[in-house]
């Protein structure tokens, strides 16, 4: 049986809400549903076969709930020790100090990132949506985080920048103040390509950890897996509709629990794509981010999506739907 990932079959809706089954047919249906093998997941299509990727985690030092018996700090290693067996150097991730404000420990956190020679970007101090506030607030919000950054980095500090929540500006006006502060600061806005709401598993991962769910774990791994496959077959079909060729594509990804958990495997299934992983340094020298979309959309879209309605292009459907009604209800 094929599990898609966007839609959960009806059955599977009915064993997530009605929790009052008797549990061993509860426990044979996850099974039947679950626990099918990675080798369902499409492979991506010929075009991607070359595809380059940066990868880039957010939200440092900490996202998402913790699972029992998994430390904040042991997250970001078991996350560090992915990407280093991957031979993965350099990788960028953006933070917000304020977290460090809210418990000192945290530090520990940006100071092993750092140890492992990763580097740390400018994500706002407290993780500021700019659709929400006025563009004075978001700037004094980013020069807050600089402090820490400068404290932290190895040598001069990463002028690199990523918005919050995707969102640049619900006025052309505010976005361009912000984006003209930035340049003038050095700083480099660094895009995404490629997003699947990777946050979106690492609660439900924590509930179903503490339930010992494996069946639902199981659940969690192939839908995962499978909208990291989707969206990036996605991207790369958009971006050759939008720019006429491929581009190298940027990823986004989350310092949570379950992202650290499943790395590995999200590697492994990227690399068996043909997927090159390059540093976000390389993927920015693509000519493609050179193009400001200069949209106000008011809305979380990544760099593609924004190009594409900018331009009023007629991009490919969108891919299956991230499957949230199930992951907010999973192991409740
Ligand atoms: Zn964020």
């Amino acid at each position: 049986m094929h599990l898609r990932a966007g839609r959960p079959p009806a059955m599977l809706r009915e064993v997530m809400l009605r929790r009052s089954r008797p549990s061993l047919c509860r426990v044979m249906m996850y099974t039947l549903l679950f626990l099918t093998p990675l080798s369902w997941l499409p492979p991506l299509p010929p075009a991607a076969a070359q595809t380059e990727l940066a990868v880039t985690v957010d939200d440092l030092p900490t996202h998402g709930e913790a699972p029992p018996g998994m430390t904040r700090l042991e997250v970001a290693e078991r996350l560090i020790r992915s990407l280093q067996r991957r031979g993965i150097h350099g990788l960028y991730g953006f933070m917000n100090g304020r977290q460090v404000r809210a418990d000192p420990k945290h530090l520990e956190i940006l100071e092993a990132w750092a140890a492992a020679g990763f580097r740390l970007a400018n994500h706002t101090y407290s993780h500021l949506n700019l659709d929400s506030v006025n563009a004075e607030r978001f700037i004094e919000d980013i020069e807050a985080n600089e402090s820490l950054l400068t404290m932290l980095a190895r040598g001069p500090a990463a002028k690199l920048f990523r918005y919050p929540y995707l969102r640049e500006g619900n006025t052309l006006e505010k976005r361009d103040t912000v984006r003209r502060w930035l340049a003038a600061h050095n700083y480099r806005v660094a895009p995404v390509t490629v997003y699947f709401e990777d946050w979106a598993w690492n609660d439900p991962y924590a509930r179903c950890r503490s339930r010992d769910d494996r069946p639902a774990i199981a659940w969690l791994k192939e839908s995962f897996l499978q909208a990291a496959a989707d969206r990036l077959a996605w991207s790369d079909v958009a971006a050759r509709r939008i720019f006429g060729r491929p581009i190298r594509h940027i990823l986004l990804l989350h310092i949570g629990a379950f992202d650290a958990v499943i790395l590995d495997e999200l590697l492994e299934a990227y690399a068996a794509a043909g997927v090159r992983v390059i540093s976000l340094e390389d993927a920015l020298r693509d000519p493609a981010y050179a193009e400001d979309p200069k949209l106000a959309s008011g809305e979380e879209l990544t760099f593609l999506q924004q190009l594409g309605r900018a331009r009023r292009l007629r991009l490919p459907p969108g891919s299956a739907p991230i499957p949230r009604h199930v992951l907010e209800t999973v192991c409740r």
